[in-house]
């Protein structure tokens, strides 16, 4: 959707595709439908916090900056709200707004959209471009644009094709593995409490030998499964960023404060965010362009890139988007 937005800016014809038959489930479904679209700090703040895939989207980042953003998602009509942390959300705190927003845009700009409409595979064909399948017809495209998602929340249409079809056209494909997800434990003293959210809790991941790794302040919610909250979500994808195999989780939430050692994350399929996807070692950070196949993009989770929660996944997919459409239309 933002890259189809900023095609028609740059006056760049393009059509998107959409398996479901609306645009944005997943952003619907974004900070339980609030939809913390990104986040009002600077571009190297943001590099800096985004961690392991920092340095590969910073050109993409510095160039579509969280500031940008917001400023571009007022000039659409759409009243913000930011919030202490600089979290930044629709002021009616409602995603569908976010949804409408780029619906409207697409149409007021005449921007042809096909739901209900699975691209089957990409061909490229000889002497350049591409043909586009799917089940009822075939597109002849100069350029392609993949931005399926993840893999998690299958339901909302990102099932890895995009992943699919790159490894089909000879990209590597980075192992999946969930990110920001809750953690499983039987314990009492947690799973009494399910339903319970801890605005104020906090937690650290410790290695083997006692060393503090990550200390992150923020909510932790008690579940029938265990743990979940931005705290211990963002202290899950750190472990298994770190690829730690012996830690320590200690969370304060309430009265209590816990140890556990070596949880189990939930199934990638609830994740928030999927690690793993098409290996930035194929792609052109300058222009996210394929180094592969000429005139193949992509953008947004099905890159192996992924950030903490806080408004920086959504943001991620937002500055490689305008980065893909950008240099296709120099
Ligand atoms: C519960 C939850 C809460 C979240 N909250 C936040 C938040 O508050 N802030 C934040 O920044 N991030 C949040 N995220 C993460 C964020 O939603 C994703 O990182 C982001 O949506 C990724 O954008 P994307 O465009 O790459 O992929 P997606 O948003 O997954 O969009 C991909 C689209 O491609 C379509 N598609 C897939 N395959 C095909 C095909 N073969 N043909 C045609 N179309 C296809 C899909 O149907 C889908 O509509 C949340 C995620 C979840 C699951």
């Amino acid at each position: 959707m933002f890259a189809a937005a900023v095609a028609a800016e740059r006056r760049v014809p393009c059509v998107l595709l959409e398996r479901k038959a609306r645009l944005g489930s997943k952003v619907l479904m974004t900070a339980n439908g609030r939809c913390n679209f990104t986040r009002d700090i600077s571009p190297d703040e943001f590099i800096r916090d985004v961690g392991p895939c920092g340095s590969w989207v910073a050109k993409a980042v510095r160039e579509c900056p969280p500031r940008q953003i917001i400023r571009g998602f007022k000039s659409l009509g759409m009243a913000v709200r930011r919030m202490a942390d600089g979290r930044m959300f629709p002021a009616d705190g409602r995603a569908a707004t976010v949804v409408h927003a780029f619906g409207d845009l697409l149409r007021d700009e005449g921007v042809p959209v096909a739901t209900n409409c699975a691209v089957a595979g990409i061909v490229p064909r000889h002497g350049g471009g591409f043909i586009v399948k799917t089940a009822n017809f075939d597109l002849l495209a100069e350029n392609v644009l993949v931005a399926t998602g993840g893999v998690s929340y299958p339901k909302t249409g990102s099932v890895g094709d995009g992943q699919n079809f790159a490894k089909a056209l000879g990209h590597r494909i980075v192992p999946y593995r969930p990110g920001l997800i809750g953690l499983e434990t039987s314990d009492r003293r947690v799973t009494s409490l399910a339903g319970r959210r801890f605005e104020d809790g906090r937690a650290k991941v410790i290695d083997s030998s006692g060393r503090v790794l990550l200390d992150w302040r923020g909510e932790v919610d008690c579940e029938s499964f265990g743990l979940s909250g931005a705290a211990v979500y963002n202290c899950q994808r750190f472990i298994e960023h770190a690829g730690l195999e012996d830690w320590t989780i200690e969370v304060w939430f309430g009265h209590e404060r816990l140890s556990f050692r070596n949880l189990r994350p939930r199934p990638l399929k609830e994740s928030i965010v999927t690690i793993g996807g098409v290996s930035l070692d194929d792609v052109d950070p300058r222009t996210m362009m394929s180094k592969k196949v000429k005139g193949l993009y992509f953008a947004g989770e099905v890159l192996d890139i992924d950030g903490p929660t806080g408004g920086y996944n959504l943001t991620l997919a937002f500055a490689t988007a305008r980065k893909a459409v950008a240099s296709l239309s120099l």
